[in-house]
């Protein structure tokens, strides 16, 4: 292969493993099964990267195992309604179009194990990507280094890597003991473990006894905090992974250290953090994914059930708990550029002041209240009470638009601000209007 006699990529490729196995001090070359690869965001790539991955299709690179591909910089099927520059996109399917080309599957996943790329043990694989990594060496008992981009590619058309590393037996062995003494009762206490395992031993290998009965969602959780807060490659775990069995006889000399329960939450502690919060939340979509979905005068080209899937990916749960939900359409030119004189936000602004005092006013007596939005159910009650006429007119609202009591309460409260905006004491019919509207996307078959 070194002489290019089968093709000038196969003997590039075959020149950077011999030169990462001389590094290494691999005294040979060995067949590898499976190879899992990463480096593929274009993001990362930039122009260099993509032209030399097309370099390597054009000259001739063939996978000659099974590859698969780590996630790419964007989402392949969704990037235009993420607004992904139209730029990257093209970039990023060149990167994908060169990989496909050398026979990669583009599987864009960090757990190819998860979708059936799953090496038998014992096997020598090339893979990259750290949490892949640890799961392939400790829960699949297959052996691989923490490998990069370029060598699992390189694995990949060549069919060999060297031997080095985590690929010979006697580098399996554990390195430290860690015995669990708390009962791990959910995937976040198996998360932990692994965040104080992965900064007790380094890059080292664990031997975990007390694991009790993990689930695969959970080990591959363990691994992933190792590998995150140490550089954790392979772990063993009593009765629970393959090669534990083995690593229990090399266990002679090994130190030995305990993880209690009150080391599991103070990772917890660390790991997560609870800040108390006030904070306005903001945010927009697109009517549809070609974004003219109701637009005046251009026609949404999307497909039948598009919009309404679209759409539901707001939940109604998660829709209902935003006070104010508008639909806006395009602003023509004359309206942009019309010059009559506007309120200055000075004018709004004062306005504004007013309604934030008649509020604090309102609460004095409620301790940590200061505005309508934190109105609880008894104090909306109290404050927002509708003559006969705007009673009349929710329950109307309510029924002809299925509107949940999540959202009438909301209605409540927003038209109270716009009566307090107002100046007046009273939620009249046309404040409590307004706030109907501000409910625009609950209404029925909006989506058509
Ligand atoms: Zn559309």
């Amino acid at each position: 292969m070194m002489g290019g006699e089968s093709g000038d990529a196969v003997r590039k490729s075959m020149e950077l493993l011999v030169a990462l196995g001389d590094v290494f001090g691999a005294e040979r070359l060995v067949p590898v099964e499976s190879a899992h690869i990463s480096g593929v965001s274009y993001a990362n790539l930039g122009d260099a990267g993509t032209e030399w991955l097309e370099e390597q299709a054009e000259m001739g690179a063939r996978c000659m195992v099974r590859a698969t591909l780590n996630p790419a910089g964007m989402d392949m099927d969704r990037w235009r309604e993420m607004n992904v520059p139209q730029e990257f996109a093209e970039g990023q399917r060149r990167v994908i179009g060169a990989f496909t080309r050398m026979g990669v599957e583009p599987t864009c996943t960090c757990t190819p194990y998860l979708i059936g790329h799953v090496p038998r043990r014992g096997a020598q694989i090339a893979w990259a990507e750290s949490n892949a990594i640890c799961y392939s060496n400790s829960v699949l008992g297959a052996r691989t280094n923490r490998e990069s981009g370029p060598t699992t590619l390189a694995s990949a058309v060549t069919g060999l890597t060297p031997l080095y590393g985590f690929r010979l037996e006697e580098n399996r062995a554990p390195g430290k003991v860690v015995k669990v003494e708390a009962s791990l009762r959910t995937r976040l206490d198996y998360s932990a473990l692994g965040y104080v395992t992965g900064k007790l031993v380094g890059s080292g290998v664990p031997y975990f006894r007390g694991l009790g009965r993990p689930d695969l969602e959970s080990m591959k959780t363990l691994g992933a905090a190792c590998a995150t807060s140490g550089g954790v490659a392979l772990w063993h775990g009593e009765g629970v992974t393959p090669e534990a069995g083995w690593a229990s006889q090399h266990l002679a000399g090994v130190e030995r250290v305990t993880v209690e329960r009150s080391d599991l939450e103070e990772a917890r502690a660390r790991l997560s953090c609870d800040f108390p919060a006030a904070f306005m939340l903001i945010a927009s979509m697109n009517p549809c994914p070609c974004g003219f979905h109701n637009h005046p005068d251009k026609e949404c080209t999307c497909a039948p059930g598009m919009v309404q899937r679209y759409l539901h990916r707001i939940s109604g749960p998660l829709l209902d708990r935003i006070d104010i939900h508008i639909e806006v359409v395009p602003v023509d030119y004359e309206k942009l550029a019309c010059t009559a004189p506007a309120e200055s936000s000075s004018t709004v602004r004062s306005r504004v002041v007013k309604a934030r005092e008649i509020q604090t006013s309102r609460f004095a007596g409620n301790d940590g209240i200061y505005c309508n939005a934190q109105m609880s159910s008894a104090l909306i009650r109290r404050h927002c009470h509708l003559d006969d006429t705007g009673g009349r007119l929710l329950r109307a609202a309510m029924e002809m638009r299925g509107l949940s009591a999540r959202a009438y309460d909301r209605i409540l409260k927003v038209s109270r601000t716009i009566a307090d905006l107002d100046g007046s004491e009273a939620i009249g019919p046309d404040h409590l209007s307004e706030a109907i509207n501000y409910r625009n996307l609950d209404r029925e078959g909006w989506a058509g």
